[in-house]
């Protein structure tokens, strides 16, 4: 797909998203005068990483992980020698839930899709998923629901999938933000980058 279609096509999820007022979301967001979270990053990337929803930072700007968890997976980025504006970075959940609480499932079932059309977009052929809620939409929209277990289980795993557009790798990471509660979980990471990067 050509670039200047990929802006467009990114364009339109980004115009739908601040229109939807169906979402149980979207009053917050009004009320707060903050912004959905689209995406960020290179459209042009092979890697798409993928958190859960955006938090209060991340609202206040509309920019993905621009806050204590943005630190860390800049850092962890910096670890493989990656920039953040050569990479993708988006959530599943595009509109923060009130107060952090984790998405509910009819949240996740409403955002999802568009989600799935960025990723038909961009195409990546490694997506990591930041969090549990990450890991289990994208292995069960991968058809890999058998693999779906505690992320302390299957983090630095790949999975190999088959997307319409070829096949991609699939890893599961924990979500940046466990850094600021175990400090240890960063070492976790750091592998775990390591491993995206041989992939
Ligand atoms: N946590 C997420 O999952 N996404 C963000 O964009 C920020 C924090």
């Amino acid at each position: 797909m050509k670039e200047t279609d990929k802006t467009k096509r990114m364009k339109e999820i980004k115009e739908e998203v601040i229109n939807l007022k169906k979402s149980p979301l979207y009053k917050y967001r009004v009320q707060n005068k903050s912004f959905p979270v689209i995406g960020e990053g290179s459209h042009k990337s092979t890697i798409m990483f993928i958190g859960e929803a955006p938090g209060r930072n991340e609202a206040a700007t509309g920019k993905p992980f621009c806050g204590a968890s943005g630190k860390i997976l800049d850092e962890l980025l910096e670890h493989i020698g990656l920039e953040r504006s050569s990479v993708y970075v988006t959530n599943v959940v595009k509109d923060r839930p009130p107060e952090n609480r984790d998405p509910s499932p009819e949240e996740i079932e409403l955002y999802g899709p568009f989600l799935d059309r960025q990723i038909e977009i961009l195409q990546p052929r490694a997506i990591v998923s930041l969090g549990r809620f990450s890991m289990k939409y994208i292995l069960e929209k991968f058809g890999k629901s058998d693999w779906i277990d505690g992320i302390s289980q299957i983090h630095g795993k790949v999975f190999e999938a088959k997307a319409s557009y070829g096949m991609v790798k699939i890893i599961p990471m924990f979500h940046p933000a466990v850094v600021v509660y175990d400090a240890n979980k960063k070492n976790d990471l750091k592998k775990d980058f390591e491993v995206l990067k041989k992939v």
